[in-house]
């Protein structure tokens, strides 16, 4: 049966290819069954431009255009499965970039705000996610450090940009008994993709990886 994200005509080649890198990413680790089935019934290629979708499912992270990139897939398989652990309703998404991260959450969860501060990429990411039937996200332009007050608190919050230090804003906004999961670091250098969780009395870190990522530019 063609499903909905068939309708580009490359859909049983583009189905193999998606298998494929699923069962890389469950060689590698990701073992969440949920993460990997939204994963690979998620286009990839409807992300990216024509000249490189058939890069789509390759696990490696290519240009979205302004100097950015839509994430590798193993670190966007690694970072859902650690911040949708647990009862969760609304996730909050610092860096909405091409919208693909965004739409896994989407299907994994209650709501998702998402904030860009570049605005072609959030409105490209907006209308694609809207086109394709991803109801439940609401798209922000804007400087994703200061969250959104008015929403807070967020069960769940994820940054695709990384932060030199944890954003103050960021960890408020967060529920207590929430999780975050953000790359720390330097821009050019190894960071390291850290989870943590709020408890009433203190924050929990764990140190996942090393990981390279986009940094986050305030204001
Ligand atoms: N998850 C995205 C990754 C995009 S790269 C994807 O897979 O496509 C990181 C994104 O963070 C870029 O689009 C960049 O413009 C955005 N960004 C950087 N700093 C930001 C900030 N302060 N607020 C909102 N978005 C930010």
């Amino acid at each position: 049966m063609k499903s909905k994200f068939d309708l580009d005509g490359i859909g049983m080649t583009s189905q193999r290819t998606r298998d494929r890198l699923i069962a890389r990413l469950r060689e590698q680790g990701i073992s969440d069954e949920q993460v990997l089935e939204t994963m690979r019934t998620t286009p990839r290629h409807i992300f990216i431009e024509e000249a490189l979708a058939h890069k789509a499912y390759e696990d490696t992270a290519l240009p979205i255009g302004f100097n950015q990139t839509i994430s590798q897939p193993f670190v966007v398989a690694k970072m859902t499965q650690l911040v949708l652990q647990g009862a969760h309703d609304s996730v909050l998404e610092i860096g909405t970039g091409s919208g693909y991260q965004t739409a896994i959450l989407s299907k994994l969860s209650r709501r998702v705000y998402s904030i860009e501060r570049h605005e072609t990429l959030k409105k490209k990411a907006e209308q694609l996610l809207t086109r394709n039937g991803f109801k439940n996200v609401i798209n922000i332009l804007g400087d994703g450090t200061l969250g959104i007050q008015k929403q807070a608190p967020f069960d769940r919050i994820i940054l695709t940009a990384a932060a030199e230090d944890i954003p103050q804003i960021l960890l408020q906004q967060l529920r207590v008994g929430g999780i975050m999961v953000l790359p720390i670091g330097l821009p050019q250098s190894d960071q390291t993709l850290i989870k943590l969780e709020k408890t009433s009395s203190k924050i929990i870190f764990d140190e996942i990886a090393k990981v390279r990522f986009l940094p986050l530019v305030e204001g």
